[in-house]
């Protein structure tokens, strides 16, 4: 016999966690939140590595109903946005709601009961809803290098961190340039007797300009709550003006030329600045917000390799020039499954097809949320909602909007089922791609995981937040309903 319940989230991150105080929010408690770790948090749970921050400053990488006056610092570490979402999930009571320890593995539409079977690790159950807040970084990628499964030191993703690994005065490589390599490379950099790292495309470093907040400041948000809000609009709208430049890359070129002057300021040797020079527009991969980045690979025990990889021997790692580089340990800062994510092999819709054989590599849902043939399905951080100029929690709110109305037209109208037209969300779609042409994204001649393999943006929203906020509203006529 399988459990019902009107509406399963998956996942407990910040999407499912805001999902879930939405839902109280309204008045809707039957729902379950399935969770495969044992607590809350999602990325900011399992990204332990040294260094780990946001890159987005915190007043604005928060939820917008749950101010935190307490913030340390403009740009937190990852152990206090752990403890913010963890006391929000608290405080909205949430917590009863969610199941640790159980992981989806299929998720499968039923025509006949309008219901969703999931199988879970500990058991079946069925959900008129399904509502998909696993995060779009959540699975970690390691490059299928030749040999990898011969390296016999020790090796693990930034996003598995061990806790145990023995890094102190050990020869360890970093492979990837990316937001994780950044933060980690300057802190673990004086620990270790030697650190290659492994850099394929060199990336645009800007200037991080954190600062604490002192106890006074503090005490102003707590007491004046109208302070801080006045600074989150501050910091919405110098992220949102960001995007002149995003979507009109001849402004990036004179940006650009800042950071090379910044490169300049901190990398005296010109050889290894030539080889941290990019080669691609400002902002067509993610701009990394670094300090101390460039004075940590400046250091004697630091050696860039820009050589690509060849293969992985018992030794280390031999790069393309054939040199060995013997190692002790191996971080793969490689990122994640993200055009690709695997739960899109174990979600089927009414024709028993997956979201992976139905999108092709190639990810699409009608405003990013709801993809036809899959009823009572709404996913949350999905196709083309993600950002490159400021806070996923602008995009998860909007979208939980999105999912009351939804929630709304079942529950209010006595609707069994909720799905795009077809031609409302390939509509849709076109405009997406119309949007992102001539953006730097697309236009700015570099390879991001912003694209996928067919080359075609299925990650960024390419408009600003607040034409998503506008945009994402239910409109019945835009979907199919079954009573
Ligand atoms: P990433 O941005 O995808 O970077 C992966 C790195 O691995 C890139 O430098 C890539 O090189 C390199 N790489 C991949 N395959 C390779 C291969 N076969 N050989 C050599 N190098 C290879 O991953 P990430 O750094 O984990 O960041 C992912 C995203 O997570 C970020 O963009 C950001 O959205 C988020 N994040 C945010 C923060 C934060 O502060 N909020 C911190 C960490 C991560 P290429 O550049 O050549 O592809």
């Amino acid at each position: 016999m399988s459990e019902h319940v009107h509406i399963a989230i998956v996942g407990a991150g910040f999407s499912g966690v805001g999902a879930a105080i939405r839902l109280r929010q309204a008045g809707i408690n039957d729902f379950v939140v399935f969770e495969r770790g044992e607590e809350v948090g999602g990325v900011w749970r399992d990204n332990r590595y040294p260094g780990c921050a946001c890159d987005v400053e915190s007043p604005l990488y928060s939820y917008s109903f749950a101010p935190n006056p307490a913030w340390s610092r403009m740009f937190s570490p990852q152990a206090e946005i752990l403890d913010y979402v963890r006391r929000c999930a608290g405080e909205f009571g949430v917590l009863p709601h969610v199941r640790f320890g159980h992981t989806i593995r299929e998720a499968a539409w039923d025509p006949v009961t309008k219901r969703w079977q999931l199988s879970s690790s500990r058991g079946p159950f069925t959900a008129d809803v399904l509502v998909a807040g696993m995060g779009a970084l959540s699975e970690p990628w390691v490059p299928g290098f030749r040999g990898i499964e011969r390296y016999a030191g020790q090796a693990f993703h930034s996003a598995r961190w061990d806790e145990d690994a023995q890094l102190d005065g050990r020869r360890v490589a970093v492979v990837g340039t990316g937001a994780s390599a950044i933060q980690i490379v300057p802190r673990i950099q004086a620990r270790v007797g030697h650190l290659s790292l492994f850099q394929r495309t060199a990336p645009w470093v800007v200037p991080r300009k954190d600062r604490a907040f002192g106890p006074l400041e503090r005490r102003l948000f707590s007491s004046v709550p109208l302070t801080q809000r006045l600074m989150r609009a501050g910091l919405y709208v110098r992220h949102e003006s960001l995007l002149l430049g995003f979507r009109n890359p001849w402004i990036m070129r004179v940006v650009q030329r800042q950071a090379l002057r910044y490169l300049h300021h901190q990398i005296k040797d010109p050889q290894l600045r030539e080889r941290l020079r990019p080669n691609f527009t400002f902002g067509c991969k993610r701009v990394l917000l670094s300090d101390d980045y460039y004075p940590a690979l400046a250091q004697d025990n630091v050696s860039l390799v820009s050589a690509g990889i060849r293969e992985l021997v018992p030794e280390g790692i031999v790069d393309t020039e054939g040199q060995l580089h013997e190692l002790d340990a191996i971080i793969w800062a490689t990122g994640f499954h993200v055009a690709n994510p695997p739960f899109a092999k174990y979600v089927r819709g009414r024709s028993g097809e997956s979201l992976a054989e139905v999108w092709r590599g190639s990810p699409t849902a009608h405003l990013g949320s709801m993809v036809a043939g899959f009823p009572n399905l709404f996913l949350l951080t999905g196709p083309n909602t993600g950002l490159g100029h400021t806070s996923m929690l602008l995009m998860i709110e909007a979208q939980l909007e999105l999912l009351l109305g939804v929630l709304g037209e079942i529950d209010g109208n006595d609707t069994a089922t909720v799905e795009p037209d077809p031609g409302v969300q390939a509509r849709y779609v076109q405009q997406i791609e119309r949007g992102g042409q001539g953006t730097v994204w697309t236009a700015g001649g570099c390879a991001s995981w912003y694209l996928d393999e067919t080359g075609r943006n299925s990650t960024l929203w390419p408009w600003s937040t607040h034409a998503y906020m506008r945009r994402a509203k239910f409109d019945r006529g835009d979907y199919l309903l079954d009573a």
